[in-house]
């Protein structure tokens, strides 16, 4: 993917959006190829890849119970169909409400917010309405929205927030909606009758977003899109090193990010430029001379590092050396490997092995990013910690197998505890994850061996967490002592 310094980037996604990426970049003197999802496989080794999301905003009614349609719309068709509501005459009766309901099923926008402040404005002002804005996080920090609502609640908009239990929805025998729901602020139990409900819409990723995503071996977040909100990571980036993930239309401000979020990726893909002659410190290496082929690495690996062609390979620039195929191959055909300062051979790093337990002690394994910090800061504070607990050190815990666990129960260990860094905190996307699994798996086995389940267990923690170290580790400790 190089040439003359610059690496080609390629550009997956949406046609028309993805368009414009390549425009920008080819302006900005980047070679650029463009790929659909049909010409892509994740086993392809890239350099650089841009994934542009275009997603899809949709109202989800279902999300909060509601059923589309008879005056229940999404807020884009409520403002299309503004222009022919017309006055309400006062003397007709009470005046009808407007219902908006923003930020109640997924995140918001300040767009929204602001689409649905102009429209109210118009229904006080000129139409003669009523207007209920519900909402859960309702987003108000672009420039102006809070005077914004404030001036619409001086309007006589009534406004109610829902922080835990959210309205219900019913409609009455004419099939007009009616909305029930408790005003936190009085603990009064409301129900009204709405001319109109209009929903915010959310956006997520699309059908074509989600099957590019799992081409690439890249895994998305909740909303479907790929760049995710681990800790370890900047805006654009994806679990797989090298692929970064663009969604032009996701600023919750509302505002045009393309361009910073191409300046961003262009550092980026300038780092990637340096490939050829870069090679990771620590790699998982496969000896092809005991693989059998059976995938668990590709399956298992959370950064789709593991490639898999007439032999199954390891794609160094991608891997985060977690450790978790090592720990998963059924085959042994798996080793972490690191080079020594001075870059000379790629040299197997060892396996942690439990030495020196006595019977009755708790062993405890740890990351060493979070557990091993907490258990440092937990001795400095004097936190108290039990005198037999050995503790056990891994890089990451994704490197902790089943043998492991089980080993310290054949040394006669009293107990196990396992120790990560918290779902979302793992630099390797899934150490913990896989952790949790490994204690799951093993708390099952001494079920079936007629063993206390509970004699394993699993916790998470962050490094600043030394005092809750010293209690989970007391408190296990004493649970232990009890059976
Ligand atoms: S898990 Fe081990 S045996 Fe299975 S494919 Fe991977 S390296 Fe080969
Ligand atoms: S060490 Fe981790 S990142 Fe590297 S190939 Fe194995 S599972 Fe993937």
């Amino acid at each position: 993917m190089k040439s003359e310094g610059r690496i080609d980037i390629l550009i997956i996604g949406d046609a028309t959006t993805g368009s414009g990426v390549s425009e920008t970049l080819i302006g900005k003197g980047f070679r650029v190829a463009r790929a659909d999802v049909e010409g892509y496989s994740h086993r392809s080794r890239v350099g650089g890849a841009i994934v542009v999301q275009a997603g899809e905003r949709g109202p989800e009614f279902e999300a909060l119970g509601l059923e589309p349609g008879n005056r229940v719309v999404a807020l884009s068709d409520f403002l299309e169909a503004l222009p022919d509501i017309q006055p309400f005459d006062k003397s007709g009766g009470p005046a009808p409400l407007v219902v908006f309901l923003l930020g109640l099923a997924g995140e918001s926008s300040c767009r929204a917010t602001r689409d649905a402040l102009a429209a109210s404005s118009v229904l006080l002002d000129d139409l003669g309405r009523r207007v209920a804005m519900l909402y859960g996080n309702l987003k108000v920090s672009a420039a102006g929205l809070e005077a914004e609502v404030r001036e619409a609640r001086r309007k006589g908009a009534l406004l109610l927030r829902f922080s835990s239990a959210r309205p219900t929805f019913v409609r009455n025998g004419e099939g007009r909606p009616a909305v029930e729901c408790l005003d936190e602020a009085s603990r009064r139990r409301l129900i009204l009758h709405p001319d109109w409900i209009v929903k915010d819409e959310i956006l997520r990723a699309g059908p074509g977003d989600l099957e590019r995503a799992a081409r690439l071996g890249a895994e998305p977040g909740p909303d479907g899109f790929l760049p995710s909100d681990n800790v370890y990571r900047f805006g654009l980036e994806t679990n797989r090193r090298g692929i970064l993930g663009i969604i032009p239309d996701a600023d919750p401000l509302g505002r045009d990010t393309l361009e910073d979020d191409l300046a961003a990726a262009m550092l980026e893909m300038r780092a990637l430029d340096r490939f050829d002659s870069w090679a990771p410190d620590r790699v998982a290496v496969i000896d092809p001379g005991l693989c059998a082929r059976c995938l668990t690495c590709h399956r298992s690996c959370p950064h789709g590092a593991v490639a898999v062609g007439e032999r199954i390979e390891i794609v160094p620039q991608a891997c985060f050396a977690c450790g978790i195929c090592e720990a998963a191959c059924p085959a042994k055909a798996i080793t972490l490997r690191e080079r020594d300062p001075e870059k000379g051979p790629l040299e197997a790093v060892p396996r942690p092995v439990l030495l020196d337990i006595r019977p009755g002690d708790l062993v405890t394994f740890g990351c060493r990013r979070s557990a091993e910090r907490a258990r440092a800061l937990c001795g400095h504070l004097g936190a108290g910690r039990p005198a037999d607990l050995v503790f056990v050190p891994v890089d990451c815990a994704g490197r902790i197998s089943r043998e492991m666990l089980m080993d310290a129960f054949l040394q006669d260990a009293s107990g196990v505890l396992v120790l990560t860094c918290h779902p979302g905190n793992c630099h390797a996307e899934k150490g913990n994850l896989q952790a949790r699994s490994r204690v799951g798996e093993v708390r099952r086995f001494l079920e079936e061996a007629g063993l206390n389940p509970e004699r394993v267990r699993f916790n998470t923690l962050a490094a600043n967490m030394g005092v809750e170290f010293g209690r989970m580790v007391r408190e296990f400790k004493a649970e232990l002592d009890q059976r």
